[in-house]
């Protein structure tokens, strides 16, 4: 293979969705995988959509999940600038190239020009009217008006676009690594604009230059491409470039949980789920749109699950870290059919990582909902806090949520359990118990069993009969880790005065 070269080309139109998380994910890995580069380019061309912050939001989220890039605006590189409207000068000379050498053409029409062809198809019976070989004779271009005219209205300035010349019932074909021989025939393609009257090129020219001279060798992208795809085709054979034309795969979508269609915004709103790794908030109406770091997602979690959305790697094995993806990582694997996101799967993975975290790691970010609720507790007692609740928690802040009594003693008490297994015996079994509880001299989880144990076998008591009015008086809670173990955490004087304000508080 030639050297690998790709890029992820987003627009900066707004946040960025996961499926173009996913796409630059893919490039990266195949990138790495190969050996190659990992080029990021800003492609702002349309200026009317362009969206003040998404630019930075792209960069912070990509350095978020992890997807390192070698060339871009940050990085810089030898194929530089690596934003569209910094190398504006570069597209016009292609444009008219392609005019000169017949492949394209100006067009003078204004928007009046436009509504009337169409109108006038529509009533010859056209539904769905285009500026094409049918249509274009009629109109006001360089094709249709004579060279003296068209002269004129250069030189005085007339606004104009250049459009390809679309030939006439042209087959094109693009084996796409993913969908194999896709076969267009050019009648059902239109005269795209490929430059614009404010000197811009449109994304199709500014892509295809863009590839050629930063010399990339696969455009992985997604699926919405490909019906550009022939049109790309056409300007490299146009501009004389065919040979070296990046190799194509369209990546499949990323359709909603329920039903069909692209998962969009709207899913993830109805649903609870974010939609876009990190938060965003929209510049205009300073509306907020949540994102899976700031919902507590580890990112490594959240990149093995996009990954495999649209990927698998043929095996059972779920766990992949970064580098176990790009070594097992091939676009052979990747398949054609929409992936369906699955929210309960994605917070499965990211439970896995979070088990897998060190408690020493999971205390760090522990304390810092600690802080934020105003308690300050030595490190050991968090990372053993994290110990005994990370099998139970799908995130950092579901120990905060349901293991408070680590830090506070409980004011409520679970009603179902105190109906069910509180009654007039209790508190005299708590009395009795927590008097042998006094007498424990190394106050750990083992010598508290024993005595809860020998306890219950001397009173001839079941399980039942004292547990869960254990559990609830040191927690609140019915169910949690080890009682025993929470009692030794906490402390023998905490784990007695617990039980004393139970029985009063439940008396
Ligand atoms: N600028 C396009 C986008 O926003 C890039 C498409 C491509 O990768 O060719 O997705």
């Amino acid at each position: 293979m030639s050297k690998v070269r790709v890029r992820f080309a987003p627009s900066p139109t707004g946040p960025l969705h996961i499926g173009g998380v996913r796409t630059a994910l893919y490039n990266y890995l195949f990138a790495r995988k190969h050996g190659g580069k990992m080029i990021l380019r800003i492609e702002d061309t349309d200026q009317k959509r362009f969206v003040k912050g998404a630019e930075d939001y792209l960069i912070e989220s990509l350095k978020w999940c992890g997807i390192e890039i070698d060339e871009s605006i940050i990085n810089g590189g030898k194929f530089g600038p690596y934003k569209q409207s910094e190398r504006k000068e570069i597209y016009k000379p292609y444009a008219e190239q392609l005019v000169n050498d017949g492949f394209a053409y100006y067009a003078f029409d204004n928007s009046d020009d436009l509504t009337v062809m169409r109108e006038k198809m529509k009533a010859a019976g056209v539904p769905s009217p285009q500026y094409n070989a049918i249509t274009r004779n009629t109109m006001q271009n360089s094709l249709a008006l004579s060279q003296d005219e068209v002269d004129k209205k250069l030189k005085s300035g007339t606004p104009y676009v250049i459009r390809i010349k679309m030939p006439r019932n042209e087959e094109i074909k693009i084996n796409d690594i993913i969908r194999g021989w896709v076969v267009v025939n050019t009648n059902n393609l239109d005269d795209k604009v490929i430059f614009k009257s404010d000197g811009m090129p449109t994304y199709h020219l500014a892509n295809v230059v863009d590839d050629y001279l930063m010399k990339i060798s696969h455009v992985i992208r997604g699926e919405e491409w490909l019906p550009s795809a022939p049109l790309h085709v056409l300007l490299y054979r146009y501009l004389g470039w065919e040979k070296s034309m990046p190799k194509f795969a369209h990546l499949p979508l990323i359709l909603k949980p329920d039903g069909n269609g692209k998962l969009s915004k709207r899913d993830g709103d109805r649903l609870g789920f974010p939609v876009f790794p990190i938060q965003w908030k929209n510049p205009d109406t300073n509306e907020l749109s949540s994102g899976y770091r700031e919902s507590g997602y580890i990112a490594e979690a959240f990149i093995n699950m996009l990954s495999f959305l649209g990927w698998n790697p043929g095996t059972t094995k779920e766990i992949f870290s970064m580098n176990e993806l790009i070594d097992a990582f091939s676009l052979d694997r990747v398949g054609k059919a929409g992936a369906k996101f699955d929210f309960d799967k994605t917070k499965w993975f990211n439970q896995q990582y979070l088990r897998a975290k060190s408690k020493e790691n999971l205390a760090v970010d522990l304390q810092v909902i600690l802080k934020e609720n105003g308690i300050s507790v030595k490190n050991n007692y968090v990372e053993t806090v994290c110990h005994q609740l990370k099998e139970r928690a799908t995130f950092v802040k579901d120990m905060w949520d349901e293991g408070q009594y680590y830090f506070i003693a409980p004011t409520t008490y679970d009603e179902k359990t105190i109906r069910k297994k509180w009654n007039d015996d209790t508190p005299n079994f708590l009395i009795d118990f927590k008097e042998r509880l006094k007498i424990i001299s190394d106050f750990n989880s083992e010598n508290i069993e024993i005595e809860f144990k020998k306890y219950l076998t001397e009173k001839d008591l079941g399980m039942g009969k004292l547990l869960p009015a254990f559990r609830i008086s040191l927690t609140g809670l019915a169910m949690g880790p080890s009682l025993f173990d929470i009692a030794s955490l906490i402390g023998k004087e905490e784990t007695i005065n617990r039980i004393e304000k139970a029985i009063k508080t439940l008396a």
